[in-house]
């Protein structure tokens, strides 16, 4: 049986507009925290393929796709035993508004 297959469809939301993109059940309950909303910055970085269209509230307008993903990797230790492994925009192709911002530490 093929994977995909159990991907469903996801609304993400973010503070400049939401996309909607596949997600595994396991990547919906770590990005959900329990409520019915799903937060792209929770999801942190997926695969540009994973998208099926975003809304930019700027452009107030969908586009299909995945919205443009710009990341760093500064590894910059940011607590005793914590350290920033990335930090990354999901930004509108048409206008550069930040749809959602993630951080991804090593715990
Ligand atoms: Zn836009």
């Amino acid at each position: 049986m093929n994977k995909e297959v159990d991907l469903e469809d996801k609304k993400l939301l973010g503070s400049g507009g939401y996309a909607f993109a596949k997600l595994t059940e396991q990547e919906e309950a770590k990005a959900s925290l329990g409520v019915p909303q799903i937060f792209l910055s929770k999801v942190g970085r997926l695969n540009e393929e994973r998208f099926t269209k975003y809304y930019c509230n700027n452009c107030a307008e969908e586009y299909p796709g995945s919205p443009a993903i710009v990341y760093e990797n500064p590894n910059e230790q940011v607590g005793t035993d914590i350290v920033l492994i990335e930090k990354g925009e999901y930004k509108c192709r048409k206008c550069d508004n930040v749809l959602a911002l993630y951080r991804r530490f090593n715990k």
